[in-house]
């Protein structure tokens, strides 16, 4: 019997005995341990199809360089990209709102993320009837290095893992008060556009936002949708690995646009 006593005591963890504590503390230790718990449950449960992901952050920036789209250097280029129209405001309708955050000279896209943002605002909005919100759209390369003297973890401007956003093809959707069912429909209308091949998609969940990289195809395909294919590209799969990514995207915004 003493033996039997034994064992059952070896096998069960040692918890620290209950030291005598003022109430307040009590109670904020007891929350404290309760976030992390409800954190950890979380991101056990739920792992989005979309997490970002090294892979995905260097097939973004394959696919901008086979698209010959140039990394946007300064606000000088980036105004004269605007009166090319090779660069266009962001679309600021019923369907599409832009954060107040974001300022006026970085509210700019390539044609076709702003005929993508149309479209996705307009059937979220026939849905659910609310917009979708803005929250990034291009930076420039001086734009970059300021962020990476300010933090040490701020992605690079140039290179395979440079941000997305120095193109100006890629903005970021804000999930910020969206229902369950609005972030599932998001989550499925996206990534059946990422597997036909039309964008690339990273769900962010420090920032809360989606970000999203229009390929040239997509608005290809709506001027000839019949003669159009689709470039075929590697569909991104949940990587455990997304630290890479979700790093440079991070770093490369201001917390929180
Ligand atoms: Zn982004």
């Amino acid at each position: 019997m003493v033996v039997l006593l034994l064992v059952i005591h070896a096998a069960v963890p040692k918890v620290a005995s209950p030291k005598p504590v003022a109430r307040g503390q009590a109670q904020s230790k007891h929350l404290k341990s309760k976030t992390r718990k409800h954190r950890r449950v979380s991101w056990v449960f739920f792992r989005s199809p979309l997490k970002g992901s090294r892979e995905s952050l260097l097939r973004q920036n394959l696919k901008i360089d086979s698209e010959n789209l140039e990394r946007i250097a300064d606000s000088e280029q980036l105004q004269s990209l605007v009166q090319e129209n090779a660069l266009v405001s962001l679309p600021e309708t019923r369907y599409i709102a832009v954060s107040s955050k974001l300022p006026q000279d970085r509210r700019y896209c390539r044609p076709r993320t702003r005929i993508f943002l149309e479209e996705f605002g307009e059937d979220h909005y026939r849905r659910f009837g609310r917009s979708l919100t803005v929250t990034s759209a291009v930076r420039t390369v001086d734009f970059q290095k300021t962020l990476q003297r300010r933090n040490k973890n701020a992605a690079s401007e140039s290179g395979e893992l440079a941000s997305p956003h120095l193109t100006g093809a890629t903005v970021d959707v804000g999930k910020r008060g969206m229902s369950p069912q609005q972030l599932k429909w998001v989550r499925n209308y996206l990534l059946e556009m990422q597997s036909s091949g039309f964008i690339d998609v990273e769900e962010e969940f420090r920032q809360s936002v989606f970000h999203v990289t229009v390929y040239k195809d997509y608005e290809l395909a709506r001027v000839a949708p019949a003669t159009v294919a689709p470039t075929p590209v590697e569909t991104a799969a949940p990587n455990p690995d997304h630290n890479a990514s979700e790093r440079a995207h991070d770093a490369s915004e201001t917390p929180p646009l």
